[in-house]
């Protein structure tokens, strides 16, 4: 029997503006349980935004957004459209974690307390538990003896491997990646590609937007290039990286190896 498979997180023409500016000119991608997509493309051609239209941080004006075959409900069309089911909306934020490139986690809270803190305060779910597992998740990414320390006492790997660490004891079906490499400097890089190997391979689902283009050829399965706001080329990372059909990914690729 063939079983048919409901992508995790799909999006269908979406479109979004800031104002006058638009930003996703009808951009459509899925991904289904344990894919792993990669996001690419020049500074300002939608990336963030369409990550952040993903998990409904920010409002889109046109096309759908469906978690797990669920569409999100609207109210209001155009620059009025909002999630209409606020249960919806916080299912689809805490089930799409996002890991920032500039980490954010709590500066006044302890290691432990940021990776506790939402799966407390936000699902309601049992402290001890949560510990158990927050410390577990701080051991996965190698990080298990800085329960007690601050933000501030930690590298910027170390600080973004604990961001990682808080997105994964959400338990959430995909995890979001917005240039989770970018603000490192390069040895301690590695140690955060590293870990997003590591849960590329365990087969969690994901979304990476990255301008680390040899990350994105080692772990997707699919590359997405972007450019203003329109998907330019997209298909296998070895097609992409090893035989880019448009100009224009010809010319971003040469670009950023000669960066
Ligand atoms: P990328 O992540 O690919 O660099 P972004 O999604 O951040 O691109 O930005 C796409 C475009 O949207 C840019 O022109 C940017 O200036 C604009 N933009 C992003 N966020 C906002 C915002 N909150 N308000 C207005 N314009 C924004
Ligand atoms: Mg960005």
């Amino acid at each position: 029997m063939t079983k048919i498979q409901t992508p995790v997180i799909e999006i269908r023409d979406l479109h979004k503006a800031y104002g006058s500016l638009e930003v996703l000119k009808g951009i459509s991608l899925s991904a289904m349980k344990g894919d792993v997509v990669s996001l690419i493309g020049s500074s300002g051609s939608g990336k963030s935004t369409l990550l952040r239209c993903c998990n409904l941080l920010e409002d889109s004006q046109q096309g759908d957004i469906l978690f797990e075959g669920e569409p999100i409900k609207w109210t209001g069309t155009g620059l009025n459209r909002h999630p209409s089911d606020k249960e919806q909306l916080i299912k689809v934020r805490t089930n799409l974690s996002m890991v920032f490139q500039q980490f954010n986690l709590w500066a006044h809270m302890s290691i432990l307390q940021n990776v506790m803190e939402a799966p407390v305060t936000v699902l309601g779910r049992d402290k001890a538990e949560v510990e158990e597992a927050a410390r577990g998740y701080l051991a996965k990414v190698g990080i298990g003896d800085k329960c007690d320390v601050y933000p501030a006492q930690l590298s910027g790997g170390q600080q973004q491997r604990a961001a990682i660490a808080r997105a994964l004891c959400m338990e959430p079906r995909a995890l979001l990646f917005d240039e989770p490499t970018s603000a490192l400097d390069p040895e301690l890089e590695q140690e955060v590609v590293r870990v997003i190997k590591a849960l590329a391979e365990e087969g969690r689902t994901m979304l990476i937007v990255t301008h680390d283009m040899k990350m994105a050829a080692d772990v997707s399965d699919h590359t997405v290039f972007l450019h203003q706001g329109l998907i330019e080329e997209e298909g296998a990372p070895s097609d992409l990286f090893g035989n880019p059909k448009t100009e224009r990914l010809q010319q971003f690729l040469s670009a950023t190896v000669a960066a």
